[in-house]
């Protein structure tokens, strides 16, 4: 993902003043609802199941497009997903971008209760960038991405796994994203995200609906922090409220923060876009480093050494509450 750019900082000491310390959305704000944060069902997460499926995709090598590796972990991850889902596949098909380059996209989904009209997506991209270019040493093999891809579905794989067991009602849609991360620095925005773009380009043109989704990237480094999103902000302040509110109420206020974060070009703006799906973006913006991602983004040091069991059961059990919370 690509930060288009830093408007604030600014820290809040409640959560209900939060509206006045971030920019101003121009839509879905004219009643927002308010949280709701009494949970109906009490849910669980393993962070160290979580953990073992990050290691398990990275223990593959870079999933790098086009690459032995990527192919192999495709697989894996519909493997994966077939053992908890209703159905799982692999979704090949095609993209063309604004410079006429056809690129092969292959998304990974499982579903639960496909029948049912009120869904919920959650999604985190499984590709790998090519290169490492921010890496002041080596910029041009990839890393192993560990936060930068895998950890977010590492996530996912483990809630589908506690989702099986809860059986819920609503349809929950888990789509790994191919291709987020091959965009050009500094380039245009669509130059990234290829595999949302495809998604969410055949969805509308199926009449998919879903009424809410959620975005995982980088969510497994150790003490990380999570910003408001500008565009989650944007597209689904409810949502984003919730989940900072239920993050906070199960214990995780130091990962979820009260803090104006930036605007992020990341799959859950194509989602928004091109699909139509209110989604908000869960993602590391650190406070303390200069460009907000954290210091080992786009270098070799993202690797399983930054990975902590406790940030990715606090993001899973956060997630995993909300979408239980919406399950009535
Ligand atoms: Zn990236």
């Amino acid at each position: 993902m690509r930060k288009l750019f830093i408007i604030t900082l600014a820290i809040s000491a409640v959560l209900s003043s939060c509206k006045n310390d971030v920019k101003d959305p121009k839509t879905n704000t004219d009643n927002p609802k308010p949280p709701k944060p009494v949970p109906t069902v009490q849910v669980e997460f393993n962070g160290d199941s979580a953990y073992k499926f990050v290691a398990e995709q990275v223990a593959f090598g870079p999933r790098v497009p086009g690459t032995p590796a990527h192919s192999r972990t495709m697989v894996y991850l519909r493997n994966q997903l077939a053992r908890f889902c209703d159905t799982a596949y692999i979704d090949h098909g095609t993209h063309t971008d604004g410079d006429g380059v056809v690129h092969q996209v292959y998304n990974v989904m499982g579903r639960f209760n496909a029948e049912n009209q009120k869904r919920f997506v959650l999604a985190a991209h499984w590709d790998t960038r090519p290169q490492a270019d921010e890496d002041p040493v080596d910029p041009t093999t990839p890393a192993d991405g560990a936060n930068d891809g895998a950890s977010g579905v590492g996530v996912l794989i483990e809630m589908a796994r506690q989702l099986h067991a809860l059986k819920p009602n609503m349809g929950i849609d888990i789509v790994f994203f191919d291709k987020e991360d091959g965009g050009e620095s500094g380039g245009a925005m669509e130059s990234w995200c290829i595999g949302s773009q495809h998604w969410s380009n055949k969805a509308f043109d199926a009449g998919y609906e879903a009424q809410n989704g959620i975005l995982l990237d980088m969510v497994g480094a150790k003490d990380a922090t999570f910003a408001f999103e500008d565009y989650s902000l944007h597209y689904n302040q409810p949502l984003v409220l919730e989940t900072w509110k239920t993050g906070q109420q199960l214990g995780y206020g130091k990962h979820f923060v009260n803090v104006a974060g930036s605007m992020i070009t990341d799959d859950h703006l194509f989602m928004n876009k091109f699909a139509g799906i209110p989604t908000i973006d869960i993602i590391h913006f650190d406070i303390h480093t200069r460009n907000a991602f954290p210091d080992h983004w786009h270098k070799h040091t993202d690797n399983m050494d930054v990975i902590d069991a406790n940030t990715l059961k606090a993001v899973g059990h956060t997630v995993l509450q909300v979408v239980m919370n919406h399950d009535r």
